[in-house]
């Protein structure tokens, strides 16, 4: 039976769906299907290897400066594992890393963990369902690309709240009596994020989270569906495009200073690579490369920095564990 088929004998049975549930079952449909970037969308680390090296960089600054202790690196969310695989050639080359970091995937999507061990193959990575099972005895650094936005939300209006009905026309949003200001919220991402901030305290750690977000005061309507790069109703056709929706920061940050950690950020993406040094990256990468080479350097530096592109929309929050160092790049908060 495909996802529609489900879905609608749910509603049948038990009446309309509520948004995070629709949001969740269609994504994880999604995601399952196939492998889907590139061809939908694209996401920085696929945009050019300066993202991955420059959050590798990150990582080994923090690793060091932390005096080089036993650790586990997790991303939550790999993608194609782009991100990793560029972090890993950078970090592979500190002294020790090798012999003190251990390697934990979060993923759901059996596609995306079979992309993901091809393109890892040689380090000595694990996978896991969920935050649940991450090892909880050393300290962890956390990294989280385009992860929070495909988490489902709930949106209330006027007191109702969005719901997905079945009628003539197919699926369809229901608005249906509930208590409350308006407010579009993820209570799958705070508890992610209560996990995470849980482990952090402590076991000790950071955590890196980048994406199309804002500090609060993000509106309450930021849903989309996104098809072969065109937006879509998040209604039609449930599983063959993802869900998202804009990443709240204020509300992530306030469930990890609950737990103790220190918060720096967000701050824009373009600001924060700036100070992670992709200038001079791209500078050396076009070096002694052909013109067409060295133009495609430029244009992809300007798709993650420019505020016109991905380095205004896109936002980075750090966190630190008590004790652990102040992560490079937040100098310039707040966004
Ligand atoms: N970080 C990658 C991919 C972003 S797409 C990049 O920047 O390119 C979102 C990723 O999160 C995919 O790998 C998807 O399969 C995964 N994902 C989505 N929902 C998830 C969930 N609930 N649990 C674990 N992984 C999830």
């Amino acid at each position: 039976m495909n996802l529609a088929d489900i879905l609608r004998q749910r509603i049948a049975a038990d009446g309309p769906l509520r948004l995070d549930h629709w949001m969740a079952a269609c994504n994880a449909a999604y995601y399952a299907a196939a492998d889907p970037l590139g061809r939908d969308f694209t996401t920085a680390p696929e945009i050019s290897q300066m993202f991955g090296e420059l959050i590798g960089g990150w990582i080994g600054d923090l690793w060091l400066r932390a005096g080089r202790p036993p650790l586990n690196l997790v991303e939550l969310g790999p993608g194609r594992g782009t991100l990793l695989a560029d972090a890993l050639r950078v970090l592979g080359r500190l002294p020790g890393w090798q012999a003190a970091a251990g390697l934990h995937l979060v993923e759901t999507s059996p596609a995306l963990i079979a992309v993901q061990r091809q393109r890892l193959a040689g380090w000595p990575a694990q996978w896991h369902q969920g935050t649940d099972t991450l090892p909880a005895d050393r300290p962890l650094i956390i990294i989280a690309n385009e992860f929070f936005d495909a988490l489902p939300i709930r949106q209330r209006r006027g007191g109702q709240e969005l719901h997905v009905g079945w009628g003539d026309a197919g699926f369809a949003p229901i608005w249906l009596p509930a208590a409350g200001p308006d407010a579009e919220w993820s209570e799958g991402s705070e508890g992610v994020m209560a996990d995470l901030a849980g482990r952090l305290a402590a076991q000790g750690g950071a955590a890196l989270i980048i994406d199309y977000g804002h500090a609060g005061g993000g509106g309450v309507d930021s849903l989309q569906a996104v098809h072969r790069g065109q937006r879509v109703s998040p209604f039609d056709h449930p599983g063959r495009h993802d869900l998202t929706a804009h990443v709240n920061f204020a509300a992530l940050s306030r469930v990890a200073a609950a737990a103790g950690l220190a918060c720096h950020g967000p701050v824009a993406q373009g600001g924060f690579l700036g100070q992670l040094g992709i200038g001079p990256r791209a500078e050396a990468l076009k070096r002694g490369r052909p013109p067409a080479t060295a133009g495609a350097i430029t244009a992809a530096l300007l798709r993650l920095t420019a505020p016109q592109q991905m380095g205004a929309l896109f936002q980075v929050l750090g966190l630190a564990a008590p004790g652990w160092p102040a992560p490079a790049g937040f100098a310039m908060e707040p966004a």
